[in-house]
């Protein structure tokens, strides 16, 4: 009994695929840095283009902050799970021409008080409370000067605290902390899910891919013609290279630049925040929720979780969010912090009898993970600019991409995908 996760008592995650790396061309015409969604994307288009690419990967598997783990014989994501904005998100397009089981999300929640299902009144009094508090914030987005997104929430009622939560939890950090005019930007409607899971998927689009797993880039030097790299595993020249590594990578130096990136570049990456948000993976078979891929909010106790999805796909797994405060609060506590929260909250919430049969079968740290050290990046207030000042190429062979520089899907899979096939559009213009 020497695994650290059965000491802890977490059951260990079964991987879905096992990735093998495959050898690499050590001069490729575009190295591309990451494998997640955006250098995923990036990829497909390069090679559909006919460029010679690599694809330098620093974990073990390929997915970045999507990826999919069995529990009990169930598909479970870890990191992103929804499909969002599926008008617009390329993923849902990409899905449907490839026939992938896609499904839409419902969009009625469950609704407690104190244990209770809520009566209809107090239903429409959280619709009202989020109504107002998107139109004014919408309305004040449009003024020049940029603030804080809190700043502007007018009162809203006993609902108004739930509101504010929720809106915190999707935003990655508390709305006093993020930029009114880049938190509306956002688009959350019209939302999927897609059988097996979201990192699956973006697995999928991966496959047969040039990527070299175990392969940290440390550095890219581009004082010369076109790019050197240099990796954990030896150096590369390419003539252009896509870094999707993440804002928070970045910020602590995991890449050295020859010569040192343009202030304006560097100060555009260091001005993001960590968003956080992490998922409490319960296994409650009795859970009081039915239905499938339901939100549920608890209201009326002491202690109200801002996210939780309830029978994921229609299994017993259900996603205990946390948000950036509460994750924060767990990270001098022990390892079952987080689950023993959950149970207190749910307890509160529907009494003991009803979480006898609830267990925690995982708990994710995507902020202490090396190379994500957060969930998504966010941009503070005033620094509504940061996003687009990376869009432009530097020195014409370094392109920048990820969920970072996505003006409408910033935070997800499907902007990072969006991003990545920018990047990858304008090199291949460009090179060609
Ligand atoms: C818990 C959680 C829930 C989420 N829920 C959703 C959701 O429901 N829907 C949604 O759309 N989004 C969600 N997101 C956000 C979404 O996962 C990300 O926005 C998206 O996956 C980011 O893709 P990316 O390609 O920009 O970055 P990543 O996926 O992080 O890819 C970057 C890759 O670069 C690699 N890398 C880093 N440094 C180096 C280096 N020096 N050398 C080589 N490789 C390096 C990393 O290992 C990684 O594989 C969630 C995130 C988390 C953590």
């Amino acid at each position: 009994m020497n695994d650290p996760a059965a000491k802890r008592g977490v059951k260990k995650a079964v991987p879905m695929e096992i990735e093998t790396a495959t050898s690499w061309n050590a001069n490729p015409d575009v190295v591309v840095v990451g494998a997640g969604s955006a250098g995923i994307a990036a990829a497909r288009r390069l090679l559909a283009s006919g460029l010679m690419v690599t694809v330098l990967e620093a974990r073990n598997r390929i997915g970045g902050r999507t990826v999919t783990r069995r529990f009990k014989g169930h598909p479970v994501d870890l990191g992103a799970h929804w499909l969002h904005a599926g008008p617009i998100n390329p993923l849902v397009k990409l899905g449907r021409l490839r026939s992938e089981p896609l499904r839409r999300a419902p969009v009625n929640g469950h609704f407690y008080v104190r244990g209770r299902l809520g009566t209809r009144t107090e239903r429409a009094a959280l619709d009202r409370a989020f109504d107002m508090a998107d139109r004014a914030m919408a309305q004040a987005a449009k003024a020049r000067d940029d603030q804080p997104a809190a700043r502007v929430l007018p009162p809203m009622g006993p609902q108004g605290r739930r509101v504010a939560a929720i809106h915190g939890l999707v935003s990655g950090r508390p709305l006093d902390e993020v930029s009114l005019h880049d938190f509306p930007s956002m688009e959350y409607s019209d939302n999927l899910f897609i059988a097996g899971g979201l990192g699956a998927y973006v697995g999928r689009l991966a496959h047969n891919f040039p990527v070299r797993l175990g392969t940290a880039v440390q550095g890219i030097d581009w004082s010369g013609e076109g790019v050197r790299i240099d990796t954990s595993a030896g150096t590369l020249q390419a003539r252009a290279v896509i870094v999707t590594a993440p804002m928070a990578v970045l910020q602590r130096g995991a890449i050295r630049f020859a010569p040192a990136l343009p202030h304006a570049v560097a100060e555009a990456i260091d001005g993001f925040t960590q968003g956080v948000y992490e998922h409490v993976i319960l296994h409650w078979p009795d859970s009081p929720f039915r239905g499938a891929d339901r939100l549920a909010s608890l209201t009326g106790t002491h202690r109200q979780p801002p996210g939780l999805l309830t029978r994921i796909d229609g299994t017993p797994f259900h996603f205990f969010e946390l948000d950036q405060p509460a994750a924060s609060s767990f990270d001098r506590r022990d390892v079952h912090a987080p689950y023993r929260y959950a149970r207190e909250v749910l307890a509160e919430q529907f009494g003991h009898r009803a979480i006898r049969n609830l267990s925690a079968v995982h708990g994710t740290a995507w902020r202490h993970d090396p190379w994500s050290l957060a969930s998504w990046a966010v941009v503070p207030p005033g620094l509504y600019a940061i996003r687009d000042v990376l869009k432009a190429p530097v020195g014409e062979r370094i392109w920048f991409a990820g969920e970072a520089l996505s003006r409408a899907q910033w935070g997800t899979a499907g902007g990072a995908w969006e991003e990545g096939e920018r990047a990858a559009g304008q090199i291949i213009a460009r090179l060609r």
